[in-house]
C-alpha cells in the first residue's frame, strides 16, 4: 500500500482516503507518538464507528480508523489534536492528545466463550461462520485473562504501512503505545494480539522489510540468553517473586525469589515493565518490575 502524507491529509496511491470531518477536535499539534487504539465495535459494520466518531454526542475521535478490509478513512488532518487518549499518562507525560495521533482499528476488544468456536463481546464473533476469525485466549498483566480477535493481514498491512507513513511526514514521532499503557486500569486496547513492538519497530527505523507479524497466539517464550557475569544491580522487594520463562504471566513460572534477593537486571521493557533477570543461582527469566527496586 503506497501511502503517503500532504499537507496533513492521506493519500493511498496518489488519491486521497475517503474523509469524513469530525467535530471532536481543538488545536494544532506537532505529533510525537502514534497511540493505536481498537473501536470495540463489530468488525464487519465499519460504518458504525466511524458514525459515532463524527458525532458532536461522542465528544471523542481519531485521525484515522483501519477498517477490516484494511480500508483507511480519515476524521481529521494529522496536525490537529483529536480526543482519543482521554485523562491519560506514560512516563511522565499527560494528556496524550495534545502530541499523539489516534489511529483506530476494527476490532471488538475483549470477548467470552459462550460455544465451541463462538464468542460474544460487543457482537457475536462465530468462527465455524467465518473463517477469517481467529480468535485466542491471552492473558496480560494489562489485558486481564480474555478471548481476543487476531486482527486481519489487510488491517495490519495497512496499518504498518500507515505508521511508516506517518513517521516519513513526521521525523519527530518516535514511540508507538497502545491505550492501554496511557490509561492503564481503564482501557485494554490494542488487544494483546496487535504488533505493538513491530510498529514501534517501524517508527524506529529498525523493521526492514519484514512484514508485520499477524499474531493469533501469545508470543512463544523468548529466549533468555545469560550474560557470562553476575552483577547485581537490584533488590527484591516481593515476599516471594516468581521468575517466569517470559515477560508476561501467561509463561511458566520457572521458581521463586525470595525476599531482598540481589538480582541483575540484563533488560527492561518500558511498555510492560517486565524485567529479564538472573539470579544468584545462576537461573534466567523474567520478572515483573513492579516487585523489584534498582539501584
Ligand atoms: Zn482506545
Amino acid at each position: 500500500m503506497n501511502l503517503t502524507i500532504q499537507n496533513h491529509l492521506l493519500f493511498a496511491g496518489g488519491k486521497q482516503v475517503p474523509y469524513r470531518a469530525t467535530p471532536n477536535r481543538s488545536g494544532i499539534m506537532n505529533p510525537d507518538t502514534i497511540i493505536d487504539h481498537d473501536t470495540a465495535s463489530n468488525p464487519l459494520d465499519p460504518s458504525g464507528d466511524i458514525g459515532w466518531l463524527t458525532m458532536p454526542v461522542a465528544s471523542a475521535s481519531a485521525h484515522v480508523v483501519i477498517d477490516w478490509r484494511g480500508g483507511i478513512t480519515q476524521l481529521a488532518p494529522f496536525n490537529v489534536q483529536c480526543w482519543h487518549a482521554g485523562p491519560s499518562k506514560y512516563g511522565n507525560r499527560y494528556n496524550f492528545n495534545a502530541f499523539a495521533i489516534g489511529i483506530e482499528h476494527d476490532n471488538p476488544g475483549y470477548l467470552r466463550k459462550i460455544g465451541e468456536g463462538i464468542y460474544s463481546g460487543v457482537c457475536v464473533i462465530d468462527t465455524n461462520r467465518n473463517s477469517e476469525f481467529r480468535v485466542a485466549r491471552v492473558a496480560t498483566p494489562e489485558h486481564g485473562d480474555h478471548y481476543w480477535l487476531a486482527y486481519s493481514e489487510k488491517q495490519i498491512a495497512a496499518s504498518a504501512a500507515l505508521h511508516a507513513a506517518l513517521k516519513a511526514a513526521y521525523p519527530a514521532i518516535n514511540t508507538v503505545l497502545g491505550h492501554f499503557h496511557i490509561c492503564p486500569g481503564r482501557k485494554t486496547d490494542t488487544n494483546p494480539l496487535f504488533p505493538l513492538s513491530h510498529m514501534q519497530a517501524i517508527v524506529r527505523g529498525e523493521a526492514g522489510e519484514l512484514p508485520p507479524p499477524i499474531k493469533t497466539k501469545p508470543e512463544p517464550q523468548a529466549p533468555v540468553t545469560a550474560k557470562p557475569s553476575f552483577l547485581p544491580d537490584a533488590t527484591v522487594i516481593a515476599d516471594s517473586l516468581n521468575l517466569r520463562g517470559g515477560p508476561g504471566i501467561q509463561f511458566a513460572v520457572k521458581g521463586a525469589i525470595p525476599y531482598g534477593t540481589r538480582i541483575d537486571v540484563q533488560e527492561k521493557d518500558q511498555l510492560t515493565g517486565w524485567l529479564r533477570v538472573v539470579t544468584p543461582f545462576g537461573a534466567t527469566g523474567y520478572v515483573h518490575g513492579g516487585f523489584v527496586r534498582l539501584d
